[in-house]
């Protein structure tokens, strides 16, 4: 038998993500980040969803990609979802879309993986109103992403790499406003594909990025 995700995480001590401190100071009771850590992070000045790849934010995301941990993942996909979706209802600002969309990985990273995050993410974002929709597809891998030195080199690599899928539900989506959710964004070449690639299909592409690299030059990792 297996028990429910949620429950499982629940059942859990409040723990940091990322240094594993009880999180008893933290006003999050689950899974969260603990008030040091908290205060590490830095909203991006360019993304209104987004914080800067470094520090604890970094931590935990190369703990939930590369070292496959599921439940990291959903511990952050939860915090992000309480930072941009709960805290932001009540700001004007609050930036709004009729559905949410993700950029795919390619299927044998995901095998590898055993979880896509930018999906996972993508779901946590999900409402009632603004529903989950699974309109990319990875047609390729590209291994050559990672030696990418420059911003036009890595535009050049990933150009048709993704393709629409489910027409229909990309017909009821024209001129409608979609979050296209990413986990981390470097040069913004993938997110820039991705988002051209659904504007082609008739939506208005939201770019949507959980972290952002600060220095373009800075050792790319996709
Ligand atoms: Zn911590």
């Amino acid at each position: 038998m297996t028990w429910p995700a949620d429950l499982v995480d629940a059942l859990l001590p409040a723990r940091c993500l990322a240094c594993g401190e009880s999180s008893s100071t933290s006003t999050n009771p689950r899974r969260s980040f603990c008030a040091t850590c908290d205060e590490q992070l830095e909203p991006s000045s360019t993304s209104p969803s987004a914080f800067l790849y470094v520090g604890p934010l970094a931590t935990v995301i190369r703990r939930a990609k590369y070292g496959r941990d599921v439940a990291v993942a959903r511990g952050l996909a939860r915090w992000w979802h309480q930072r941009i979706v709960v805290d932001a209802t009540a700001s004007p600002a609050a930036v709004v879309a009729d559905a949410v969309t993700f950029v795919p990985a390619h299927w044998t990273r995901r095998l590898r993986r055993g979880f896509d995050l930018p999906a996972l993410l993508a779901s946590s974002l999900a409402l009632p109103s603004v529903p989950l929709v699974d309109l990319l597809v990875a047609r390729r891998r590209d291994p050559r992403l990672a030696e990418a030195a420059s911003k036009e080199e890595r535009a050049s690599i990933v150009a048709g790499r993704f393709e629409l899928r489910a027409p229909e539900t990309i017909a009821a989506l024209a001129e409608k406003r979609v979050f296209v959710v990413d986990d981390v964004r470097t040069t913004g070449a993938t997110l820039n594909e991705a988002c051209r690639v659904l504007e082609r299909g008739g939506v208005i592409p939201v770019p949507m990025p959980l972290a952002i690299t600060p220095l373009v030059n800075a050792p790319l990792k996709e």
